[in-house]
């Protein structure tokens, strides 16, 4: 029997932060978004656990932006 592990990229959740900030990059004044990325392991293609969790802060309009810790995160989301 075989068995086919992987790891699904899973969903990206994004969230509108109350946070207004000017990019470095396009220069438009935005309030950004907090996206929650959640990688899981697959079997057979099925997605069956979440492994990893990832976290970014960037730019609505032009997606630049960075990679933020879980607290941070909560920080941004719940306020
Ligand atoms: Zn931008």
């Amino acid at each position: 029997m075989i068995f086919i592990f992987g790891l699904d990229d899973g969903k990206v959740e994004e969230t509108q932060t109350n946070s207004v900030q000017k990019c470095q990059r396009c220069g438009n004044v935005e309030r950004w978004v907090a996206a929650k990325q959640v990688m899981r392991a697959s079997l057979f293609f099925v997605p069956v656990l979440p492994v990893k969790k990832k976290y970014f802060y960037y730019c609505p309009i032009c997606r630049d932006g960075q990679r933020i810790s879980e607290k941070e995160y909560e920080r941004l989301v719940n306020h």
